[in-house]
């Protein structure tokens, strides 16, 4: 049962000492009260108090490990129901169905298809994080090997199947890996809950309403399973986004103890694009791991995208290092763009560059992570801070000419700061789509 503010307030020592970094121990009591911060904050509180407050303590969600060394993933511990109260902690694990019916010969092809994915975006890596071994031959022996064969992928495992004896036979190639067992249902809970005991692995729980899955976590949790992953079994993804919303709202709204653990959902039927969809709308509604079928790059790079700006920290814009780069094989000739330091900002204008084919030097200037009409309206993009980066980039031994090139955007700015560097400045386009025909024709001619 979730403690009040006041609640809480009782037990803490009032000292107003400061210590936790709020100014009262009120203010402490609330924000624990609302999991924003942690019992550990308050130094001086007692053991009394730890122990009464343990429950209140605990986060509303369960953090679960799965998978070995590098490559284990982490799912769980998340706090509010809408990124901007503050901000989601794990990202969706994206995990790539490997079935066991397949062929030797499709299975090997399958996994080198999967060790050969390696996408990046605005500048940053996005993983595969997982692999779904799903039992579909019928044939505990084949699971085995088809198991045994994903070990070898170095990726976290998720061994997929309805069988206890499919699972054990597999947990005996694999379990060093800490794979996640997939899943117990109401019929086979006290067979898995050995199995995943035994193997010191996860569980997860299979059911097809919010009531059933809360009545088998409680149920696996009496047989000694703490670490579990909430699998609500829907008609479809759509009907699954309702589960996982109700689900969310009831463990972070209502500290509803038996559905506070992260979710899975599969989006393994249709078209790559009907998966592509289903995948992306998982993500944003509120899955903490989606398996998917599709081996389509296309389809992958999309659930990845949508993965990544909604896990992204709306407070911490994805910044670069603000410097000087080069783009090919830029000389003392080449022209000289500036930006932001606004990941997507920079990406953008150095893809254009790149395209243009011809050698270029992009300044990157500090705005903090913002884009440059937001950085200009901030005063963190003007001739002073424009100048500044130039000379902490030594501009003037880099290149022979003194052009600078500046986004059409912020045109206004160009007098000010031809007049702080006594650089030419050059207005380029609004649109860093536009960068290759203008340095094509424009710088050239
Ligand atoms: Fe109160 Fe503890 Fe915070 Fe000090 S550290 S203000 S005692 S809650």
């Amino acid at each position: 049962m979730a403690l009040s503010g006041l609640e809480i307030f009782k037990l803490l020592p009032k000292t107003n000492c400061k210590k936790c970094g709020q100014p009262t121990c009120l203010a402490f009591a609330m924000a624990l009260a609302q999991k924003k911060v942690g019992l550990d904050q308050c130094p001086d509180a007692s053991e009394q108090a730890r122990t009464s407050l343990a429950a209140a303590a605990a986060p509303p969600m369960r953090l679960i490990t799965f998978g070995a060394g590098p490559a284990a993933c982490k799912t769980g511990q998340e706090t509010v129901l809408f990124r901007h109260e503050e901000k989601f902690h794990s990202p969706t694990i994206i995990a790539l169905a490997l079935p066991d019916d397949l062929a030797p010969e499709a299975l090997a092809a399958r996994a080198k298809t999967i060790q050969a994915f390696a996408f990046e975006r605005v500048g940053q890596a996005m993983p595969i994080g997982a692999v779904a071994v799903i039992h579909r031959s019928g044939d505990a022996g084949r699971f085995a090997a088809a198991a045994d064969f994903a070990k070898g992928l170095c990726k976290a495992l998720i061994l997929v199947t309805d069988s206890p004896d499919a699972a054990k036979a597999a947990l005996a190639h694999v379990k060093d890996s800490r794979p996640l067992l997939c899943a117990a249902t109401d019929a086979t809970a006290a067979a898995m809950a050995a199995l995943a005991k035994d193997a010191k692995c996860p569980l997860v729980a299979r059911a097809a309403t919010p009531e059933a899955l809360a009545a088998l976590t409680e149920k696996l949790k009496a047989a000694g399973c703490e670490d579990l992953v909430l699998w609500l079994d829907t008609p479809d993804a759509w009907a699954g986004m309702e589960g996982l919303t109700l689900e969310r709202q009831l463990a972070l709204k209502k500290n509803f103890r038996p559905l506070g653990y992260p979710t899975i959902a599969f989006a393994t039927d249709g078209s790559p694009e009907d998966q592509a969809a289903a995948a992306s709308a998982l993500v944003c509604k509120f899955a903490g791991i989606v398996v998917v079928e599709t081996v389509e790059p296309w389809a992958l790079l999309a659930i990845l995208t949508t993965q990544q700006n909604i896990y992204t920290d709306p407070q911490k814009p994805v910044q670069v290092e603000p410097k000087l780069y080069a783009v090919g094989e830029a000389g003392p000739d080449s022209p000289v763009l500036f930006t932001t330091n606004f990941s997507l900002t920079y990406y953008t204008v150095e893809g254009d560059v790149e395209a243009s084919r011809i050698p270029a030097w992009i300044l990157c200037v500090d705005t903090e992570g913002t884009s440059v009409l937001t950085a200009y309206s901030g005063d963190k993009l003007n001739e002073k801070t424009v100048a500044k980066a130039m000379k902490a980039a030594n501009l003037e031994t880099v290149v022979r000419h003194r052009k600078l090139i500046i986004p059409g955007y912020v045109a206004v700015m160009s007098g000010k700061l031809e007049e702080e560097t006594g650089w030419e400045i050059l207005v380029g386009p609004r649109e860093s789509s536009v960068i290759p025909r203008y340095l094509q024709e424009v710088w050239r001619s």
